[in-house]
């Protein structure tokens, strides 16, 4: 195992990822770059593959690479598995996080250290639990909850980010955290990203909408459509999204799904093959 004591923030470097889920083929040879320290968004419209490039970057096992390569600082993400990728310091903050009934808040915090072995005495460990759930403006009642057990959507975001700052990743991979939350819960949760974001974390944020990239800050913009990333840009592309939608970008929804790729004639490369 490389030296994850160093806690910097590493390239993360996608190159031609191609993947399927249950034979079907998702992403079509995803290339993308995050340089170390940086934060960068990831949009696209519903059911480009954006959640499948963040599940399939955590190491999930139904999602088969069938082409290309990642490394983070490096390594080759795909060959190891998914709890090597956490070791290693790559963070996914759910789109959909699950509750564990049975475990409270406290216990999977204290586990979750613990599996990346970045333990802490007790003390400390409470201490730096209630720091971070002060800055996330959250009960101190949750402690003894079941993580994620009866939370809202906004409580759930809040609890994952709450371990974001905990475990400390040196990449995080935020997949519609924003969705859910209201102008409050999402300016907090935004804030406790930004916080941890620098020169020890990077940041891909996947989202759907543009506003809280307007906290986020991102240094680049990309856009994921039918499996690729067809466009990157500064984050005026966001705001241009924000003002004109994906369609200027991919096209009219009905044959978005074609990538984008539309000849002069509107008929796709591929039906013209
Ligand atoms: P996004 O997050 O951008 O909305 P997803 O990555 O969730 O998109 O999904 C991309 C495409 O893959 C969609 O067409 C979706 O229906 C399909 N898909 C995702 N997960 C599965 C699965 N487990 N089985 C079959 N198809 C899936
Ligand atoms: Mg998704």
């Amino acid at each position: 195992m490389p030296d994850v004591s160093t806690g910097q923030a590493a390239d993360l470097v996608v190159r031609g990822l191609t993947v399927s889920v249950d034979d079907k083929e998702i992403l079509r040879g995803v290339d993308l770059t995050v340089p170390a320290g940086e934060v960068h968004a990831l949009m696209g419209p519903n059911g480009s593959g954006k959640s499948t490039l963040a599940y399939t970057l955590s190491g999930h096992p139904k999602y088969t690479v069938t082409a290309g390569t990642a490394t983070f600082g490096g390594e080759d993400l795909l060959a190891l598995p998914a709890d090597a990728r956490a070791r290693l310091g790559l963070f996914l903050c759910f789109q959909y996080p699950t509750a564990i009934p049975g475990v409270t808040t406290v216990n999977f915090m204290r586990a979750a250290l613990r599996a990346q072995g970045k333990e802490m005495p007790a003390r400390e460990f409470i201490r730096r639990l209630n720091e971070e759930m002060a800055a996330l403006r959250i009960d101190e009642s949750f402690r003894a909850r079941y993580i994620n057990d009866g939370f809202s959507g906004g409580e759930k975001k809040r609890a994952e980010i709450l371990q974001m700052a905990m475990l400390r990743p040196r990449l995080s991979i935020l997949d519609e955290t924003d969705s859910g939350l209201d102008v409050d819960a999402l300016r907090t949760v935004a804030n406790g990203v930004t916080r941890l974001a620098g020169p020890d974390m990077s940041v891909l944020a996947i989202t759907h909408y543009p506003r809280i990239l307007e906290y986020l800050k991102p240094d680049q913009v990309h856009v994921l459509n039918h499996g690729r990333v067809i466009l990157s840009g500064g984050p005026e592309l966001a705001s241009q999204i924000e003002r004109d939608g994906y369609e200027p970008i991919i096209g009219p929804t009905a044959v978005a799904a074609d990538g984008g790729r539309r000849s002069l004639t509107g008929v796709t490369a591929e039906a013209q093959a």
